[in-house]
């Protein structure tokens, strides 16, 4: 593995650039705040009566709107949500874009499947933070970084993928480590993981375990605390030391009854359709199938939404929530 580290990136190629940041969300806010500590010229681009606009104003930023902050800009980091980039761009972002400008993304989805097609004159670059924006965040602040992923797309000027390693070191992702990549990889395996794995396959997992013992007759609550509640204890170890801490962690009946029964559950037939699913994420399917879902106006997303939270095991869990003090209420 190729890893680049402080020594690797000079912020020079940032210092003195106007860099506009557009969005002031999870991503946006510590991006802005993490590159202006880190002693580079930032400004906010955000609709006018956007909730953030205070937040970003609060902090210490300028702000301004999109049109405007792109136009002063010579790299602009696009952390506005993925299915609205494409009008954004469209209406306010390539309109004041000049030859030699950089443009930046922290997931490749929309470049990737050819929703914005840059000029050719402007570099096009992606700095991925591989972890949420408070974390960005809370580990500058404490002197660390997360692992970022960066990659170039096109390179107008000869500097853009410089430009990405002094992002991610602005950002503090060279000192936990930056991996350079492509778009093409960072989208396709990010959207497989997300519906195979991280969201898709937990949340059907879940649902499957507590609907099988309530079935059998079982209390709901046992239910949710062996199979959603738990489930955070097993991931803090894959997370901290991996499949063989948590093996070495659980009890060895866990650890027996895991390894004989699991492949039971997550069978070939398993592994057939996460291929399909990989397939769809590669020829485009998927990404079409979304984009219409968000232009039909979120019909289907909307009425899944509403099956999710009527499920059974989101009623007694909101109940058992009540019970942990510790938990953060949102
Ligand atoms: P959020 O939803 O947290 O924030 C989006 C921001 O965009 C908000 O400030 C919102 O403000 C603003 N916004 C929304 N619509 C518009 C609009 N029409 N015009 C101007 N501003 C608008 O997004 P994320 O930070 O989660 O995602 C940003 C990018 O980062 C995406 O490409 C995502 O894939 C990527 N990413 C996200 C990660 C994460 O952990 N969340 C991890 C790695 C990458 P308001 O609505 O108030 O106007
Ligand atoms: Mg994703
Ligand atoms: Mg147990």
């Amino acid at each position: 593995m190729n890893a680049y580290y402080e020594q690797d990136a000079d912020l020079g190629y940032l210092q003195g650039k106007n860099i506009a940041i557009l969005g002031y969300g999870s991503q946006g806010h510590a991006h802005a705040l993490n590159l202006k500590e880190s002693g580079l010229n930032v400004c906010v681009g955000l609709r006018p009566d956007s909730s953030s606009c205070d937040r970003a104003r609060e902090a210490g930023l300028q702000v301004n709107t999109v049109a405007e902050a792109v136009k002063w800009a010579d790299i602009v980091m696009v952390l506005l949500p993925d299915q609205y980039q494409k009008a954004i761009y469209e209406t306010e972002i390539a309109p004041n874009l000049q030859p030699g400008n950089t443009l930046a993304f922290a997931h490749g989805f929309n470049i990737h499947y050819n929703q914005i097609v840059p000029d050719k004159s402007v570099n096009v670059i992606m700095i991925a933070p591989k972890s949420p924006g408070h974390l960005v965040r809370r580990t500058y602040t404490q002197g660390n970084g997360v692992p970022c992923l960066i990659a170039v797309h096109q390179d107008a000027t000869g500097e853009a993928r410089q430009q990405a390693l002094a992002w991610a070191k602005g950002l503090g992702g060279t000192k936990a480590g930056v991996i350079e990549t492509t778009f093409k990889n960072e989208t396709e395996t990010d959207l497989f993981g997300e519906q195979a794995v991280l969201c898709g396959g937990s949340a059907e997992l879940i649902k499957a375990g507590f609907e099988t013992l309530v079935e059998a007759g079982y209390p709901e609550e046992l239910a949710y605390f062996e199979c959603m509640h738990e489930l955070k204890l097993i991931v803090d170890l894959y997370y901290e030391g991996g499949l063989s801490r948590m093996n070495f962690s659980v009890s060895d009946t866990a650890e027996y009854g895991g390894m004989t029964r699991g492949p039971r559950v997550i069978t070939p037939a398993v592994k057939a359709e996460m291929k399909k699913i990989l397939e769809e994420v590669q020829d485009g399917r998927f990404a079409k199938e979304f984009i219409d879902e968000c232009n039909g106006g979120y019909k289907n997303l909307n009425r899944l939404r509403a099956e999710n939270s009527g499920h059974a095991i989101e009623k007694v869990g909101s109940k058992l929530r009540d019970m942990m003090s510790w938990l953060i209420k949102k």
